[in-house]
């Protein structure tokens, strides 16, 4: 005979089961938010670029003149800063506050005309962490005139870097910027950004096994063997693992088709280069000081880097598929620079 439940027995069960129903949704829960903090501290903390205009000198067919936002860790780098990029900037809901430096490769419009504006807006919104800008010399005059006739007054220092003819230019324990002139009709500079060789991962079973102390970590990590009581050298390499390699980004901008820029890109990982026309138009592209599909395709295939991105692309074009197809056939690991999307530097 099937057993009957009293009704004091049911409301028991029912009781249980909802209790045990309430601690599995709250486990779910937990999950779900811890691994929506993984994922958002992945995305804060990657290395990547967003670019926020990728057409030449004439705004176009809803595309906008040269601006990127390069992401490493907690710090934002803005690479020029054509017209409109505040309002991109507000488009992609990027965080201008966290900019620490900005970077202007060269003094045509279509790479600063945005600059000004973007400076009073940080002072109109209380900026007051310093901002560095590095810059060619000239653009210091022009910004000093425009600001002292408006009577500006900023919220922040601002640090003017002058570029000159190359190397390191910005530099912490984590990454380093350096510059290199490429070759346009005034000065313009290109620029690289490097990680930092990251610390030796330890490999938490091993080290127990051999019983190092805590304190020693960090030694390990920075490669140093462990010397044990008894006199026995551990050698890093047992009880530690490889880092990543450090990755780099590098920007070259507005240049003339010149194989010379090859000897600055070594060892990088996504390489943005300008290709302003399409390849039948060779000669005009010369005559402008820019760079065609296949010119831009060549110099990867010397670079060789993981990825190439490809970007300035004149107004006279209202689509890029033909971009990405007479590129690509130089070097396949080719991408179009379109507004809005971040490209990670991996
Ligand atoms: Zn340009
Ligand atoms: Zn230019």
């Amino acid at each position: 005979m099937p057993k009957v439940l009293s009704d004091g027995l049911k409301k028991k069960l029912l009781r249980k089961q909802i209790c045990e129903s309430r601690i599995l949704y709250l486990k779910i829960y937990c999950n779900i938010f811890a691994a929506g903090i993984i994922f958002l501290k992945n995305i804060y903390c990657m290395f990547g670029v967003t670019i926020l205009g990728n057409n030449s000198a004439l705004p176009a067919y809803d595309r906008h003149p040269t601006a990127q936002i390069v992401t490493l860790n907690e710090q934002l780098f803005l690479i020029d800063c054509g017209e409109g990029t505040q309002m991109q900037l507000s488009k992609y809901r990027i965080r201008r506050s966290k900019i620490s430096h900005i970077f202007i490769s060269h003094l045509h419009g279509d790479h600063y005309f945005g600059l000004p504006g973007l400076l009073t807006s940080f002072s109109l919104m209380s900026r007051e962490q310093d901002l560095h800008l590095h810059a060619p010399e000239p653009l210091r005059q022009i910004l000093d005139l425009q600001f002292s006739s408006a009577d500006t007054r900023f919220t922040y220092k601002l640090h003017f870097h002058p570029l000159n003819d190359g190397g390191i230019i910005a530099d912490d324990e984590k990454f380093s910027v350096e510059t290199f002139k490429v070759f346009h009709r005034i000065d313009c500079w290109g620029f690289i950004i490097r990680e930092k060789k990251k610390p030796r991962k330890i490999d938490i079973e091993k080290v127990t096994q051999k019983d190092i102390p805590a304190v020693f970590y960090e030694r390990l990590k920075a490669g140093e063997d462990y010397i044990t009581k008894t006199g026995e050298r551990i050698k890093n390499e047992e009880v530690t693992f490889a880092a990543t390699p450090p990755k780099s980004y590098a920007f070259c901008g507005d240049t003339i088709y010149n194989e010379a820029i090859c000897t600055n890109l070594k060892d990088i990982t996504l390489l943005y280069h300008e290709a302003t026309f399409l390849k039948d138009q060779e000669e005009r592209a010369a005559s402008r000081f820019h760079t065609t599909t296949v010119q831009a395709g060549k110099i990867a295939q010397i670079v060789q880097p993981k990825r190439l991105l490809i970007g300035h692309f004149s107004s006279k074009y209202e689509t890029l598929e033909s971009f990405l197809e007479e590129t690509a056939s130089v070097f396949s690991q080719t991408e179009l620079a379109l507004e809005g999307v971040s490209y990670i530097v991996k």
